[in-house]
This record gives structure tokens, C-alpha cells and sequence, in this order.
């Protein structure tokens, strides 16, 4: 076979040339990803070997370019490298290549061997029988290009993947078009959350048969429901369903369904969206537990600062009157110096329980401040002031550390409300004068601003 070899390393390049000349095969060596690429495009080759590390194009690029290259994109390729680089995941996954191979493993050119004679059997027919071998062959070729374009229209919806129910409204479009699909359902899954994308509106038994299919048993603790366009029932349907997966571990499921039954080939044609859809949902639901890392505070699960001070900017921006309390746990400096460290934070979390309940209950937002202070922002309500009385007397009753049962700690408030101030800093500045009157006068009270 002819093929074009890429390689940095001048040592590797002599070898690689030895090893598959003697095997045969026509080799055309280049020390770039550059230079292969126009090389590729003189020599035609029936497989491109390439280095994972090299200078200027490297291979993961050089892979990208031609697997997106109709010409070139069934040609098929195989990535080296060197036990001392790392495999990037995410490229090696999203280059496309045909094989990675460690190339100074114990194997490794046996690998290499025994992949070219993988790829050898696919266009020897030619060889035996030229009609017959034109025609599987063009066969190959065209369920290769049909991959590869399946491919290319599920990895476009990478752009949107900030954004899952649209990402999601494209997938189901995209499979309307490819299968005419009546239904559709897809569910993905992550640690601790489960989101199902419906037009079957049956969700509690789109649920139940969805996680069965998974080898992992899952409990997610949030469920989310979105209903997509399409038919809501799915009774008397034909249907297939994938496993979507992602670095071999599962991400969800995707089913669809129509009037009509599926074939063989359509359901390899959904195995390879399933396949791609692995890495939509994986980043997806990354991103969103990264959003969510940038907006709460890991020890009590409240809003941080971040989220409060954008939260505060929006309230301010709307023009709405609004009342704030800053509250602040009373000798806390005593806590960690008595029980330590780990019984303050255990401290911290309870009491962030409790607001975030509190919060719940009287519609109020509440954010960890800082250390061991955190504000609490109302719009509407009358009785603000007994709702933090009532927090604080709450708190009061309550035993924060199980390590530590005897632990009591309360905590000082400060009031303030918007009215006339010139900005909501001067809003906070006032909940914090009324706080240091509280810890002033006795602690364990709530105090309300008033203006000298
Ligand atoms: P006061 O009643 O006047 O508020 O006294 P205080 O001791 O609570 O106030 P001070 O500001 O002197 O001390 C606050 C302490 O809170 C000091 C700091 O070590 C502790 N702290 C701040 N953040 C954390 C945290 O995340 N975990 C733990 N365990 N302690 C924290
Ligand atoms: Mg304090
Ligand atoms: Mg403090």
C-alpha cells in the first residue's frame, strides 16, 4: 500500500521507513504535518501514519483537516505517540483518527502491522475481483462518507452546547430529517442529575425505561423535564434506542420513534450519533457544574459573592426597592479556637441550611458575604424584619455541629432598605452599621439602620 508517514523525530522517521518497507508497503516520509499534508495530496495514499507531537501542524490538526476534506476524509489515519506525551482525550476522541498507537510500546508495530491489514482486507477485493471490488469498496467508501457526515452534522451543535435546550431542539431536528422520526426522547445523566428531553409527555415511564437501559444504577437527586416538539405518545410505534457514551462511560440514552420499522443500517446510523452525542452531553454537563462552581460556595451551598453582587446590581438596575440583612455569627473566632477548624465549617454548612430554607420559605435570596457573614436580600416583604428575628432565634435553638452536641452559637443582623441611597453599596454599608450596632449593644439581636 502507499503510504505517508509523518514524523519529527529524524530517529523514529529511519525506523518507521525500515519497518513498513520491509513489510512491503510504498513509503513516503515527511517531518512535518505541513509538509504531509501537501504530500498527501500528491501521493494519494491508501493510509497516513502520523506523529501526535510535532511543530507547527501537529497530528491532531493534520487529522481534523483531512477527515473534514471529502477527499481525503475515509483515507485512514493512525496516530502515534510517544509513552512520554500524553494522549489528549478530547482530541484524540475528536481528531478522528483510525487507531492510536503507542509507537515505542512492547507492541506497538505489531499494531501498526496488524491495523494495516485491517485496512488491506477492506481494498484487496479490488485486487481479486475488480467489479466485485469496485463495488465494496465503493460500499466501504460510501458508508465511510456517510459517517463522516453524520459525524460533522451532530460535532456543529458543539457551538450550541452552552445551551441544552437548543442543542437538544437541533438533535431532534437533525433526526427528523435523517429518520423521519414521529418521537423522540433523550436523557442524560450526570452525577448527581438527570435531564429528560421529551415529546412524550409520559415522562414517568420514559424515566423508568430510559435508566434501566444503563449498566450503572443511577439516583440522580435533580430532575428536569423539557418537553421537545413532536408526537406525545409513542404507543404502536416502531422504535430503537443507544447507550450514549463518552470515554466508555455512560452520559444517557437517546430513543426515537416512528410508523415505520428501522433498519439494520439505521440503527448503526444512530449508534454513531449516539456515539458523537457522548461528548455533547459530557460538556455540556461540565459546563453547567462549572457555572455553577462560579456562583456557589462549596462549605454552604448559597449564592457566593459573585452571584450576590450581580444579583444586587440587577435589583439596583431595575429601579425596585428592596431591604437587605447582613448577618454574622457571634464569636466564631471562639468556635474554631475552641473545637477547630473542621466543627467551624460544620457550623457554616448548618447554618446555611437553615437560611437556604428560610430563603425558600419567604422568596428572599440568600448569599454567603464572606467568612462567616452572609446577606439576605427581600423585594416584598412587609414583615423583613421578623423573618430575620425569626432565623436568628431559629439558629439559636439549633445544635450545628453533630460532632459537637452541646455547641450553641448565635448570630448578630443588621437591617437596611434601599429607599434614596445613591447606590447598593451604600445600601450594604448601612445593613453593616446596623450590624455593628448589634454586636455593640449584646449580640444575638437584630438591629434595623436609622439615619443620625
Ligand atoms: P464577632 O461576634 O464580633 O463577629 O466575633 P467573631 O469572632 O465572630 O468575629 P471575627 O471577625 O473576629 O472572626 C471571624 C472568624 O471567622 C475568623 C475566621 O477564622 C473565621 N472564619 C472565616 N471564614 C471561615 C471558614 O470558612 N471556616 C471556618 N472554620 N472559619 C472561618
Ligand atoms: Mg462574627
Ligand atoms: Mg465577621
Amino acid at each position: 500500500m502507499k503510504i505517508v508517514v509523518a514524523d519529527d523525530s529524524k530517529m523514529w522517521r529511519v525506523v518507521l521507513k525500515d519497518f513498513l518497507s520491509s513489510q512491503g508497503h510504498d513509503v513516503t516520509i515527511v517531518s512535518d504535518g505541513l509538509e504531509a499534508y501537501f504530500k498527501i495530496h500528491e501521493v494519494l495514499p491508501d493510509v497516513v501514519i502520523s506523529d501526535v507531537v510535532m511543530p507547527g501542524l501537529n497530528g491532531y490538526q493534520l487529522c481534523r483537516l483531512l477527515k473534514n476534506d471529502p477527499n481525503f476524509s475515509s483515507t485512514p489515519i493512525f496516530l502515534l505517540t510517544a509513552s512520554s506525551e500524553s494522549l489528549d482525550k478530547f482530541w484524540s476522541k475528536y481528531s478522528g483518527a483510525n487507531a492510536y498507537i503507542q509507537k515505542d510500546s512492547k507492541n506497538g508495530f505489531n499494531l501498526i502491522s496488524s491495523k494495516l491489514h485491517e485496512v488491506e482486507k477492506v481494498l484487496s477485493p479490488t485486487l481479486l475481483n475488480p467489479e466485485n471490488g469496485r463495488r465494496a469498496f465503493g460500499d466501504t467508501l460510501d458508508k465511510l462518507l456517510v459517517e463522516t457526515s453524520l459525524r460533522g452534522e451532530v460535532r456543529k451543535l458543539f457551538n450550541h452546547v452552552e445551551d441544552m435546550n437548543y442543542t437538544v431542539r437541533k438533535i431532534n431536528d437533525l433526526l427528523k430529517e435523517l429518520f423521519k422520526i414521529k418521537a423522540m426522547a433523550l436523557l442524560s445523566i450526570s452525577i448527581d442529575e438527570m435531564n429528560l428531553y421529551s415529546s412524550i409527555v409520559d415522562y414517568e415511564f420514559l424515566e423508568k425505561w430510559m435508566l434501566s437501559q444503563l449498566s450503572r444504577p443511577s439516583f440522580p437527586r435533580k430532575r428536569s423535564y423539557v418537553r421537545i416538539e413532536g408526537e406525545d405518545k409513542c404507543k404502536g410505534l416502531s422504535w430503537i434506542s443507544k447507550i450514549i457514551t463518552f470515554d466508555s462511560k455512560e452520559e444517557g440514552v437517546v430513543a426515537i420513534w416512528r410508523d415505520k420499522a428501522f433498519s439494520a443500517r439505521e440503527s448503526s446510523s444512530l449508534s454513531i450519533i449516539s456515539e458523537e452525542l457522548g461528548g455533547i452531553l459530557k460538556i455540556g454537563s461540565q459546563l453547567k457544574e462549572y457555572r455553577r462552581n462560579a456562583n456557589f460556595d462549596d462549605l454552604t451551598g448559597l449564592a457566593n459573592y459573585r452571584a450576590l453582587e450581580e444579583e444586587l446590581r440587577e435589583l439596583w438596575d431595575d429601579g425596585k426597592n428592596f431591604a437587605i440583612s447582613i448577618v454574622d455569627i457571634d464569636h466564631f473566632k471562639k468556635v474554631n479556637d475552641t473545637y477547630g477548624h473542621v466543627i467551624g465549617n460544620e457550623v457554616l454548612a448548618s447554618i446555611g441550611q437553615i437560611l437556604k430554607n428560610l430563603a425558600k420559605k419567604a422568596s428572599c435570596f440568600a448569599a454567603r458575604f464572606g467568612g462567616e457573614e452572609f446577606l439576605i436580600i427581600s423585594e416584598r416583604n412587609e414583615n423583613f424584619f421578623e423573618i430575620i428575628d425569626s432565623l436568628r432565634q431559629k439558629i439559636e435553638k439549633t445544635h450545628p455541629s453533630q460532632s459537637v452536641p452541646e455547641l450553641i452559637v448565635t448570630i448578630s443582623g443588621g437591617i437596611a432598605e434601599r429607599n434614596d441611597s445613591k447606590s447598593f453599596t451604600e445600601v450594604v454599608e448601612m445593613a453593616d452599621i446596623a450590624l455593628y450596632q448589634a454586636k455593640k449593644s449584646g449580640r444575638n439581636r437584630v438591629v434595623r439602620y436609622a439615619a443620625k
